[in-house]
């Protein structure tokens, strides 16, 4: 099956989703590992607590503990203060020049990230998608539970439903951007844990595979 006509009909129903919903490159990236296992809502307390400090110099010579009190909402705030410590590390290597940057290939930039403390693929995807402009097609759970349920044969790991993902689409930054939104916003109104199927725009063509 192939996957144009879900993003045509998601777009269609749900419109433009215009993310990811920040104002810089680097609070997007912030916000990509103060996201990890928690609500967005809790994210956005978060981010609204920094005020005018949200910028990679005040995130890298910040005092561990202010920088926890500032995140506290999102929960394993110690935690986070250190991968976002490790995220703003490797940024200055590019002079927090989010341009320079993204003068670089996608894969290089990629490999980098993983390698940061924190950086698992989907939160290494979302920055390269969002904030570096690379097109790689983020993995949630809510990209697994619509394609499964959908019908498609879901490989188990990351890369390889990524892979397979990608070869079914044009190699677009805006269609992936937009995909990927749409995907969440499905998951939160139809396709949740329990999905709610009447007068979901994707009902014909699923095959309602629910576990
Ligand atoms: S029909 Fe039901 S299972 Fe299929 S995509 Fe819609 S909400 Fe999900």
């Amino acid at each position: 099956m192939d996957l144009l006509p879900v993003f045509d009909i998601l777009l269609k129903s749900y419109g433009q989703r215009y993310w990811w919903p920040a104002e810089t490159a680097f609070e997007m990236m912030v916000g990509a590992i103060l996201t990890q296992n928690t609500a967005w809502t809790n994210v956005e307390k978060a981010i609204a607590g920094f005020g005018d400090r949200l910028y990679p110099e005040y995130v890298a010579e910040a005092d561990s503990a202010e920088l926890a009190e500032i995140i506290r909402s999102t929960g394993y705030f110690n935690q986070k203060v250190i991968k976002l410590k490790a995220l703003t590390a490797w940024f200055a290597g590019y002079d927090y020049d989010v341009e320079q940057a993204r003068q670089v290939d996608g894969e290089t930039l990629r490999r980098e990230l993983l390698s940061v403390r924190g950086v698992g693929p989907e939160t290494a995807d979302s920055i390269l998608l969002y904030a570096l402009d690379k097109p790689f097609f983020i993995i949630d759970t809510y990209t697994r539970r619509i394609l499964y349920r959908l019908g498609y044969d879901i490989p188990k790991s990351y890369d390889e439903l990524r892979l397979m993902i990608e070869s079914r689409i044009p190699q677009d930054i805006y269609l992936y951007q937009e995909f990927h939104a749409l995907i969440v916003e499905h998951a939160k109104r139809h396709c949740k844990k329990k999905p709610v199927c009447s007068e979901c725009p994707l009902e014909k063509r699923c095959r309602k595979r629910i576990e």
